[in-house]
């Protein structure tokens, strides 16, 4: 391979653009094809198989890209799945303990601690074997050729264009072309609002690493997983739950106008589901969580508070929290101000959350305590997965 030549012509990549998308359109600029321009920075690109660069790119391959372009590798890596770990997924690596701790550890319908165990070889959260081809049709049809890929077309998390309010529709060819809508683009048909309320928050996790619901923030890491959770909890066979929340599980599948678990016999991970069968459990997912913001349900596990209104609360004198802390001396005040600036610091650094975590274990003298406080550092948005998962076995004096 000659030295590190810039290409002198290349178009930036666009906002939520897929990595094989921007090569195949930098190929597209000198006229030839991803598997040539592979060739020329000394990576082979099947381009049959662009699932291999949009997952995660071969080591040295964004630097390269970076050199050849001047595009900052850290925007580089976002443009595949692996720039989203640790948030979407804990480890590119498919392993059989990532099942339960990722789908586990919040319950949202069930009360926690409830579920039957499950093990699942070779398991990572979201990604199916192959990805998803899906576009906006609004989007392609405004794009000129060769149409640039979004990389959450890719990852069945959203199901609807935010930008057109529609549904995303199969592209029926290879992912990432669009030929056949060259000559018959589906109509766009617009989605419901709860879909794209969902999608909202979703998009925003990825973009901005956090999600407003309507209680409290929370980091991305948790939103991704207690959305997988709701979708756990949609999919489980009905006889695994209590008679009460088997009665909610039904009302959210009639709701959304399907047959409980979308008519299917045997439990799958939903990674694993055929397509259309994702989409309606995540439109399921999408009438849960307006049904529980419209407080029409109750869900029983300790994260379906997050989705209820802040309640108005007033003390007994009739002054609001605020007020009350505002009237308090100043050393309990200024305690209060570092206690809610060591949680703000937790949600966005692992290391911060790693910190105050091993403070507070200190008043856990019980396995419970451990459970509760893990609960509690959920409700503030400071993400689990970062937390050492063997503190449960300590020793308690
Ligand atoms: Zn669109």
């Amino acid at each position: 391979m000659s030295g590190p030549l810039r290409w002198p012509v290349h178009p930036a990549p666009n906002d939520g653009e897929a990595l094989s998308s921007w090569l195949r359109r930098i190929a597209g600029c000198y006229g030839t094809d991803i598997e040539h321009l592979g060739d020329d920075i000394g990576y082979k690109i099947d381009a049959g198989d662009l699932d291999d660069v949009d997952l995660a790119p071969p080591p040295g391959m964004i630097e390269v890209l970076a050199e050849r372009t001047g595009v900052a590798p850290a925007r580089l890596r976002q443009m595949s799945v692996a720039g989203s770990v640790p948030w979407l997924l804990d480890d590119m690596e498919p392993g059989p303990e990532g099942f339960p701790t990722y789908t586990r550890q919040l319950s949202v319908l069930r009360p926690a601690g409830k579920q039957k165990a499950r093990v699942v070889p070779s398991w990572r959260p979201w990604l199916p074997d192959r990805l998803p081809a899906r576009g906006c049709p609004e989007c392609v049809a405004e794009s000129p050729s060769p149409h640039p890929y979004r990389l959450l077309w890719a990852i069945p998390i959203v199901s609807s264009c935010l930008a057109h309010g529609c549904w995303l529709e199969a592209t029926l060819a290879a992912r990432s072309y669009f030929g056949m809508w060259d000559f018959d683009r589906p109509a766009p048909s617009p989605a419901p609002q709860h879909v794209l309320t969902l999608d909202q928050r979703t998009r925003d996790a990825f973009a901005v690493g956090h999600v407003e619901l309507p209680r409290r923030r929370v980091h991305a890491g948790i939103w991704f997983r207690l959305l997988r959770t709701v979708v756990d909890e949609l999919s489980c066979p009905l006889s695994e739950n209590r008679p009460a929340d088997t009665g909610t599980i039904r009302q959210i599948w009639k709701e959304a106008g399907y047959p409980a678990r979308d008519g299917q016999g045997l439990w799958r991970p939903f990674e694993q589901q055929p397509e259309t069968v994702q989409r309606h459990t995540m439109e399921a997912a999408a009438v849960t969580i307006a049904l529980l913001e419209a407080g029409t349900i109750t869900g029983r596990g300790c994260g379906a508070h997050l989705f209820l209104p802040e309640p108005d609360l007033e003390l007994g004198d009739g002054r609001t929290p605020a007020e009350f802390s505002k009237s308090q001396p100043d050393n309990l005040k200024a305690l209060g101000q570092a206690l809610e600036e060591a949680i703000q610091a937790a949600r966005e650094d692992p290391a911060e959350a790693q910190a105050l975590y091993a403070f507070a274990l200190i008043g856990c003298r019980t396995p419970e305590s451990v459970t509760r406080l893990r609960a509690d550092f959920a409700e503030l948005g400071i993400p689990l997965e970062i937390l050492s998962l063997t503190d449960g076995q300590a020793s308690f004096a």
